[in-house]
């Protein structure tokens, strides 16, 4: 189920200077690494790029050494690269339950669909109470929650989140982490988690990639980030 992902000598642009410059850093199948980083550091480009959004030149993200670069976006969905973008995109007008399922499309049938889909409501209890709710009757949290079931249903062997403790109380920003920690310890799904709240995202990633400027400035063990006060002033702002 699991996937080894790299990234080498990435160089992204949005047509003008490039935004990420040569990054290089790999995750072992199962690994769950924080994508740490300012503002604009270019997190979110570097997560758009693996899903298939950016262009990119290439032979520069590889799964399992297979080039991901002439795939679309769906098809590497398909390959098992899940995302939960920043904003909590769910589909307002669909029930909970049917935004579930809307995750499960191409990955499963019938009774390996049903399984998917009890297994998060197992995870968020939430979920499982408002089932037929439509998606803007949820809270922020619950709305989150639902955006990584949706992604989680598909079981990603490569799962993407971008800043979902974003505007969450602190609880369920707990609960969140620790879902997505051990959802990567039992089933071995490898995780890129970028964050601005590095307390949390370090306390359930096995290492972090620091980016500045679109360049990768440290690469290290989480607690090693976490205890390096100099590298936390200079560019993890605390
Ligand atoms: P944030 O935490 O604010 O989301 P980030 O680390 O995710 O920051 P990115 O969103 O990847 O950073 O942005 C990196 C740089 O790329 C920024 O300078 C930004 O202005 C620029 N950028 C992002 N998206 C685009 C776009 N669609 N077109 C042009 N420039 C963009």
């Amino acid at each position: 189920m699991s996937g080894a992902l790299a990234f080498s000598a990435l160089t992204v642009g949005y047509g003008g200077e490039p935004v990420l410059h040569e990054v290089a850093f790999a995750l072992a199948p199962g690994e769950v690494v924080a994508l740490l980083g300012a503002n604009g550091a270019g997190k979110t480009t570097l997560l758009r790029a693996l899903a298939g959004f950016v262009p990119v030149r290439e032979r520069m993200i590889t799964l399992d050494g297979r080039d991901l670069m002439r795939l679309r976006p769906e098809d590497r969905a398909r390959l098992g690269i899940g995302q939960v973008p920043e904003g909590r995109s769910v589909v307002a007008e669909l029930t909970v339950d049917e935004n579930l399922r809307l995750g499960t499309l191409w990955r499963h049938r019938g009774r390996e669909r049903e399984r998917a889909v009890a297994e998060v409501y197992d995870l968020f209890e939430p979920l499982a109470r408002r089932r037929t709710s439509d998606g803007h009757q949820l809270s922020g949290g619950e709305r989150q929650m639902l955006a990584l079931g949706r992604a989680l249903v598909s079981r990603p062997r490569v799962l993407t989140l971008d800043e979902p403790s974003l505007g969450l109380a602190p609880l369920v920003v707990a609960q969140l982490m620790a879902t997505v920690r051990d959802t990567a310890a039992r089933d071995g799904m490898t995780v890129l988690l970028a964050e601005q709240n590095v307390t949390s995202a370090l306390s359930i990633a096995d290492r972090g990639v620091v980016l500045n400027l679109g360049r990768v400035v440290a690469d290290a063990p989480a607690a090693d980030l976490s205890a390096d006060t100099a590298l936390r002033h200079a560019y993890l702002g605390f």
